[in-house]
C-alpha cells in the first residue's frame, strides 16, 4: 500500500510540532522545582509537573502562547499544587450585610466555644461518661440543665439541627396520626426544608387549617379528632403575611390543646434565649416565652440568633422528651463532642447577659451601632481607594444589613458600606467583584445599584482586611 501523499502542513502546525519535541522532559522539570517535593510530597510534585507539561502541550496545539522552559514549567507546577493544598472550606470576609448567612455559615463562635471545641477535638472526654460515679452517662447531660435554666422547660435533648429537630418530634409524637398546621404556616426554608415535605418523611399526616392569611381558633377545634397527634404551631421565620390576617396566637392555641388532651408542637426556628430588644434590636419571642405560653414541645436552632454550633434543640415536657429520646431516630441525629463541647461553652455565656453581646460575636456583631461602621469607612475609604487605583471609585455610604437565617426577616439593621464603582458599568463591576471573590481570603459583598457594597457591619479585623485586599488582581480595564 502506497502511502497516501499528505497534503503540506500549514506552517503554524510545523512549527507547533517543533515547539512540543522542544519541551523539557518531566526530569528536566522535576530539577527545577526540587524544593517543591519538601513542602507537597515527591508523588504529588511529579503529577503536577506531568500536568503542567500536559498543559502546555495542549496550548500549543491549541496555537496559545506558552512559556515551555524548565523553570516556566516548573512555576506552573508551583501554583497547580498551591491551588490544590489550598482548603476547599475556607475563611472569606462576609461583608454581604448579612450577619447570619447560612451559606457563609451562619454564627461565628465565641472564644470559650473556639476553645471548648478545640480542647473536645484534642482529648478524650466525658462525652457519655460519669467520672463520679465511674459508669457510663449521657451526651444530652452537658447542656440539659443549662437548656432548663434558660427556657424554663422541664427537659431538653440536642440533635443535629432544627430540621432533624422537626423532624424527630414529628416522628415521635404523631406518626401515623394527623398533625394540625395553619394554611399560613407551611413554610419553605432556604435549602429545601419544606414543612409539608418533613412531616411526609416523618410518617405523619399533614392537617391543614384555615387560609393562607387567616386561621381561627375554630379551625383548629374542627380539626382536632381521634386521629390527632399534634397540634403544630411554625414560626414564620422568613416571611410575614400582612394586611388583612389572623392568627392564633401560642398562648390560645395550649389552651385549646390542653382541653382536647393534644400535644401543641411549637417549632420557633431560629428561637432566642435573650431579649434581643435589650441589646437595641427588635424583641423576638423568646423560647422562655414560648414555654411560658404553654406548648408541650419546642424546637429551634442552635447557630442562628443563639450564636452557637449548628445544633437543634427540643425542650418541653418531660414525658415527651423521654418519648423523643426512646426514638431510635435520635442516635442516627445525634450531634458530636466537638458541637457539644462548642454547645455547653456557648450556653454558659448567657448566664451573664450584660457581657453577653461582648462575648457572643453574633450578637456583637447584629448590636452594632451605625457609627461604629461609619468610622470604620472613614478610615478605610483613603487606603481601599490607593489598593484599587484610579478606575474605581470608592466612596462611604449608608445602607442596611439583615439578620438573616429567617430571623426577623423584615427588620433591617442600620449600617455602613464602601461603595465601588468600576469605571466601564456592568460588565466591569461583575468582574470587579469576582476579582474580590478569587482573592486567597474571598471578599464578598453585594450588588446594589450598580455598585459593590461592603456593608462594614462584618468586618471587625481591619487590618487583615487590608492585607487580604493587597493581592487583588484588578480586571483588564481596572488595572
Ligand atoms: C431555620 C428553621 C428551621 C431549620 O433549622 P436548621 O437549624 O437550619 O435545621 C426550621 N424551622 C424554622 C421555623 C426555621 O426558621
Amino acid at each position: 500500500m502506497t502511502a497516501p501523499t499528505a497534503a503540506p502542513l500549514p506552517q503554524p502546525d510545523l512549527e507547533a510540532a517543533a515547539r512540543l519535541r522542544a519541551l523539557p522532559p518531566v526530569d528536566a522539570v522535576l530539577a527545577a522545582a526540587a524544593p517543591l517535593a519538601e513542602p507537597h510530597g515527591r508523588a504529588a510534585l511529579t503529577r503536577a509537573v506531568r500536568a503542567a507539561l500536559e498543559a502546555a502541550r495542549d496550548a500549543i496545539r491549541a496555537g496559545r502562547p506558552a512559556r515551555t522552559s524548565p523553570a516556566d514549567i516548573a512555576a506552573e507546577a508551583k501554583a497547580l499544587l498551591e491551588a490544590q493544598a489550598r482548603p476547599s472550606l475556607r475563611p472569606v470576609f462576609n461583608l454581604t450585610g448579612t450577619v447570619l448567612h447560612t451559606n457563609l455559615g451562619r454564627a461565628l463562635l465565641a472564644e470559650e466555644a473556639v476553645e471548648a471545641a478545640v480542647a473536645a477535638m484534642r482529648q478524650a472526654v466525658t462525652l457519655e461518661y460519669d467520672p463520679a460515679a465511674g459508669r457510663r452517662g449521657e451526651r444530652d447531660d452537658h447542656v440539659r440543665a443549662l437548656l432548663c435554666d434558660l427556657t424554663g422547660a422541664e427537659d431538653a435533648t440536642v440533635v443535629n439541627n432544627n430540621a432533624a429537630a422537626v423532624l424527630l418530634v414529628l416522628n415521635t409524637l404523631a406518626a401515623g396520626r394527623d398533625a394540625i398546621v395553619s394554611r399560613g404556616e407551611l413554610i419553605e426554608i432556604g435549602g429545601a426544608f419544606r414543612m409539608p415535605d418533613i412531616m411526609a418523611r416523618a410518617g405523619t399526616r399533614l392537617v391543614e387549617v384555615g387560609t393562607t392569611n387567616r386561621t381561627h381558633p375554630r379551625d383548629y377545634e374542627g380539626a382536632i379528632g381521634p386521629e390527632t397527634g399534634l397540634l403544630v404551631k411554625v414560626h414564620t421565620s422568613n416571611y410575614r403575611i400582612e394586611g388583612f390576617t389572623t392568627e392564633v396566637s401560642p398562648a390560645a392555641l395550649a389552651s385549646i390543646a390542653r382541653a382536647k388532651g393534644v400535644p401543641l408542637f411549637h417549632d420557633l426556628g431560629s428561637g432566642t434565649l435573650c431579649d434581643l430588644a435589650r441589646y437595641g434590636l427588635v424583641h423576638e419571642p423568646t423560647v422562655r416565652e414560648c414555654v411560658a405560653d404553654g406548648a408541650d414541645v419546642v424546637t429551634f436552632s442552635g447557630d442562628k440568633l443563639l450564636g452557637g454550633p449548628q445544633t437543634g434543640f427540643i425542650v418541653g415536657r418531660r414525658d415527651l422528651i423521654a418519648a423523643i429520646n426512646k426514638n431510635p431516630m435520635k442516635r442516627a441525629l445525634r450531634v458530636d463532642k466537638i458541637r457539644l463541647a462548642a454547645l455547653e461553652a456557648t450556653l454558659k455565656l448567657y448566664a451573664d447577659p450584660d457581657r453577653l453581646a461582648q462575648r457572643l460575636p453574633t450578637l456583637r456583631l447584629l448590636a452594632r451601632k451605625a457609627g461604629e461602621m461609619e468610622a470604620l469607612s472613614a478610615r478605610l475609604v483613603p487606603q481601599v481607594r490607593a489598593l484599587l487605583g484610579p478606575h474605581v471609585a470608592v466612596s462611604a455610604c449608608p445602607c442596611r444589613s439583615q439578620i438573616g437565617s429567617g430571623a426577623l426577616p423584615t427588620e433591617t439593621l442600620d449600617s455602613y458600606a464602601l461603595r465601588l464603582r468600576p469605571d466601564g458599568g456592568g460588565g466591569a463591576l461583575d468582574a470587579l467583584a469576582a476579582a474580590l471573590r478569587a482573592l486567597p481570603v474571598p471578599i464578598i459583598g453585594r450588588l446594589e445599584d450598580g455598585a459593590l457594597l461592603l456593608d462594614l457591619r462584618c468586618l471587625e479585623d481591619e487590618p487583615a482586611f487590608l492585607a487580604a485586599l493587597r493581592a487583588v488582581e484588578l480586571p483588564r480595564g481596572l488595572a
